[in-house]
């Protein structure tokens, strides 16, 4: 689709896959596929959706921002955690996130 775009994305909270159960935190670096969310928009501020694979299964899940409270929200396919950020990053998460970027 034309409004799809690729990014690079710092994910903005911690999330745990709903297909895997997999934990994934707050400031992995993920690539990212963007849309704009057609006729939606807050005080004329864009609303966009974010494509993320899980790093454990790949299965997709989708946040969206939410510029009414300047954050994000989960969409579909994960749940947000609260009080993980402070955990270390995997090193396993590394190898995964090489192998979801040469499918992109
Ligand atoms: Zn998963």
């Amino acid at each position: 689709m034309e409004n799809h775009r690729l990014a690079r994305a710092v994910l903005p909270m911690s999330v745990r896959c709903d297909t895997c159960q997999g934990h994934m935190l707050k400031g992995a670096k993920f690539n990212i596929r963007k849309e704009e969310v057609a006729g939606e928009a807050h005080l004329g501020i864009q609303i966009w959706r974010f494509y993320f694979r899980c790093s454990h299964c790949l299965a997709v899940f989708t946040l969206r921002s939410d510029p009414k409270n300047s954050d994000f929200a989960v969409e579909a396919g994960a749940t947000r955690q609260k009080n993980l950020e402070l955990e270390p990053l995997g090193a396993a998460l590394d190898e995964v996130q090489v192998a979801a970027a040469a499918q992109v």
